[in-house]
């Protein structure tokens, strides 16, 4: 299975990392590719550029093999749908190939205000990840969408999409919105995040504005 981490990326972080690591050991996912988004749909625009967080991302990634930055999104241009990323890429890797969706509790939380979010659920496996502070919905409908489509076990994971698992991943309650708070503060961001990372932020002066406050 490949595993795809879409996000803003501004920045990447450890809570990122760490996370996309443990489900890739647990399920065996040949590779992870960390998608940054070109524009928000669902919250406000990242402040770094594009460029500048897919350089982000190519930095923390450098030494890991099976982990991958793809460009794709930022290529594309314009709003990013994880339907229409999805569909670019069926037809790289094919329609039999399976594909795994990782997204944290936060993230998975807003699912059903996505564009077309059961087809979304169709073409690929979600892998939900338990966020410190973010619970799983108990009731509702996105709780009921978790029942008709949850398996307990990663053999259970077959075809190529369709259902939903739930990854236990270390608990790292870090976010890039508190990251852009402690640069914007002078505070230090070391060991939150990739020293590379850390060096670039500091380097390209990211962060220091009150644009990235939110
Ligand atoms: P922001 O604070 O700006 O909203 P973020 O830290 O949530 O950013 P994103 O790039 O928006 O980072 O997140 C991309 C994906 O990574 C989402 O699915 C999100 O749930 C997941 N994620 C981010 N941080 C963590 C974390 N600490 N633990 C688990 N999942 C995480």
């Amino acid at each position: 299975m490949i595993g795809i981490l879409g996000g803003t990326f501004d920045p990447i972080h450890f809570g990122h990392l760490r996370t996309a690591l443990d489900v890739q050991e647990a399920l065996g996912l040949e590779q992870v590719r960390f998608l940054p988004l070109n524009q928000a749909v669902h919250r406000p625009q990242p402040q770094a550029s594009p460029t500048q967080r897919l350089q982000m991302v190519q930095l923390a990634i450098a030494d890991r093999p099976g982990f991958v930055a793809d460009a794709s999104e930022l290529q594309r241009g314009g709003a990013s749908y994880m339907l229409d990323t999805l569909g670019h890429l069926r037809q790289q890797l094919g329609t039999d190939t399976p594909l795994g969706l990782l997204l944290g509790t936060d993230a998975f939380n807003d699912f059903l205000s996505w564009r077309e979010p059961q087809q979304v659920a169709d073409l690929c496996h979600l892998l939900l990840m338990t966020r410190p502070g973010y619970q799983l919905p108990q009731q509702g409908e996105l709780a009921e969408f978790v029942t008709q489509r949850l398996r307990q076990a990663p053999a259970e994971l077959t075809g190529p999409g369709g259902r939903i698992y739930l990854q236990p991943v270390t608990q790292l309650a870090i976010s890039a919105t508190d990251l852009r708070q402690r640069a914007h503060q002078g505070r230090g961001l070391a060991y939150l995040l990739p020293e590379p990372v850390r060096q670039f932020i500091q380097s390209e002066g990211l962060y220091s504005d009150t644009t990235g406050l939110r």
